[in-house]
């Protein structure tokens, strides 16, 4: 017998047809922050390139510098200094993908979307 929930509502298949939706737009705010201030996970949605303002902006994470900082991530609380901060929240919590122009599937090392590239939509 097939898994079937029962629960599964027409409202509920709205907001997954709205999740494809955003998830195939490439224009789409693909990262969410989990930066947690005061015991509340911000949640807001950005582009990678909006991040470092964002950081700064929303959470006070101001100047690049040898400051002591811990980082305030949801499930983290790894200790290094400011200048560090962008790039173990790139690396260890967006994980940031690199994106097919193509077909925008995305991975996470830029030189499997280039072979992805060359493999899937280079010649004929
Ligand atoms: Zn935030
Ligand atoms: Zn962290
Ligand atoms: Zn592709």
């Amino acid at each position: 017998m097939a898994c079937y929930n029962h629960n599964f509502s027409a409202e509920d298949a709205a907001k997954l047809c709205e999740l494809a939706r955003i998830a195939n737009n490439p224009q789409h705010r693909p990262y969410v922050c989990l930066w947690v201030t005061n015991g509340v996970v911000c949640n807001s949605h950005f582009q990678a390139s909006e991040f470092p303002e964002h950081l700064r902006a929303a959470h006070g994470v101001v100047g690049q510098d040898k400051t002591p900082l811990v980082c305030c991530w949801y499930n983290c609380s790894t200790e290094m200094k400011k200048e560090s901060v962008m790039r173990h929240v790139n690396e260890k919590h967006l994980e940031q993908r690199h994106m097919c122009p193509t077909c925008h599937e995305q991975f996470t090392r830029a030189h499997t979307m280039q072979n992805h590239v060359t493999k899937k939509h280079s010649g004929n």
